[in-house]
């Protein structure tokens, strides 16, 4: 193993074919270089297409769908939102963007995503109070997709619009159906380390005209239609750029095989831990399709003979990176005085899982190191 170059949890990987370098010159060639252009139109209709959702907005980043996204549906100062706990920050940060209050649930040890039982548990005790929530966030964690039966049932019994943020779950099915298809809003991510990359961007995916419509004006600094420049509401400049939707384009065209080759290293972990008690693996129940954007395992110390910090260190010390999962928001310093809902699953998952390096160019050689080193930690190697 070469350990002067770094192997990254899940680094960029652009297509094999060069599409993005060919709609990049495209850009080019049209002048097309300034904010928007026909790479943006492209890349919306294309994703649009992908996903199922008739609706889409390119924006700068996922964390500006998620902002769009509650204002869109009105969230304000002194309103509370449901959040899935065990996510990463951004999906919290943005309710605080508006002024509302998160809610923290925790998760079901079936999807590790938001639990419906502790979902309905807050619902019943707001709807005494008279202080129901204000909208959900949703978060398909780690490429997988919540479950999302019941929790659109008490959407709907309770009439609150759900918001999917589908930033990790790109390509994730559930009964079929992909993630983003779901909410009544739904965010994505093209961040640097997700399954695909604009180096980065964002995407807001409706089946509702009107709050596509709604977001791409204020996402454009809230112009109202005049021929000078006249405001009535606060904007934002949030779009994605011509550049940048080139490459996602290019990215979209191998997003299908990237899936694949995701779930494959998946299942050459799985297979090479086969024989190693201790560890277990991301569930994917029945009508669920993961993408498995990052292998994710738990590390019971006591029969593995390791925790999940020493295989971290362990892997370190060959320039790999790994990382813990998610530390719960109700665990996090910034939200400690906001309320939860749950036990304590999320913050079992954070305690014991590690993200195995996932790259797509990750090659099999490496991965067979990995694997090796790991089971060289463990009481029980073979
Ligand atoms: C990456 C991510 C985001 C934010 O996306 P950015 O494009 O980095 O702003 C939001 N939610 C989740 C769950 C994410 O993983």
């Amino acid at each position: 193993m070469n350990k002067s170059k770094r192997l990254y949890l899940s680094p960029p990987q652009m297509s094999e074919e060069g599409y993005e370098l060919q709609y990049i010159q495209e850009a080019f060639a049209s002048n097309w270089i300034a904010p928007l252009g026909p790479q943006v139109d492209a890349f919306e209709k294309e994703f649009g297409e992908y996903i199922g959702v008739p609706y889409t907005l390119a924006l700068s980043s996922g964390t500006a769908a998620l902002h769009l996204a509650l204002l869109v549906l009105g969230v304000e100062t002194g309103d509370e939102v449901v959040c899935s706990s065990f996510t990463f920050a951004a999906s919290a940060n943005a309710i605080t963007y508006v002024g509302a209050k998160p809610i923290f649930v925790d998760s079901d040890e079936e999807t590790w995503n938001l639990s419906p039982y502790w979902l309905e548990v807050l619902l019943k005790e707001k709807a005494k109070k008279n202080q129901l929530p204000k909208a959900i966030v949703a978060v398909d964690i780690l490429g997988q997709s919540c479950h999302y039966n019941p929790i659109l049932k008490l959407c709907e019994e309770y009439q609150i619009p759900l918001i999917e943020d589908a930033a990790e779950a790109l390509g994730a099915e559930y009964y079929g159906k992909k993630c983003g298809q779901f909410g009544v809003i739904s965010a994505f991510s093209f961040n640097g380390n997700k399954i695909i990359t604009t180096s980065g961007g964002g995407m807001l995916a409706s089946n509702n005209k009107e709050y596509i419509d709604k977001a791409r004006f204020l996402s454009t600094q809230a112009r109202d239609p005049a021929p000078h420049y006249q405001h009535s509401t606060i904007g934002y400049n949030y779009r994605l750029s011509n550049i940048l939707a080139a490459i996602g384009r290019g990215q979209l065209k191998v997003l299908p095989k990237r899936i694949l080759r995701r779930r494959e290293i998946f299942r050459t972990y799985q297979k090479g831990f086969e024989n190693v008690p201790g560890i277990t693996w991301m569930p994917e129940p029945k009508e669920f399709y993961s993408t498995n954007w990052l292998t994710c395992a738990l590390i019971d110390p006591k029969v593995f003979g390791a925790t999940r910090e020493d295989i971290r260190l362990k892997l370190e010390e060959h320039n790999i990176e790994s990382r813990p999962l998610w530390k719960p928001m109700h665990l996090q310093p910034v939200f400690q005085n906001c309320e939860y809902y749950g036990e304590n699953v999320s913050e079992k998952l954070f305690e014991l899982g590690i993200c195995l390096p996932s790259g797509g160019a990750m090659t099999k050689e490496q991965q067979d190191f990995i694997i090796q080193e790991v089971i060289s930690l463990s009481k029980n190697k073979l």
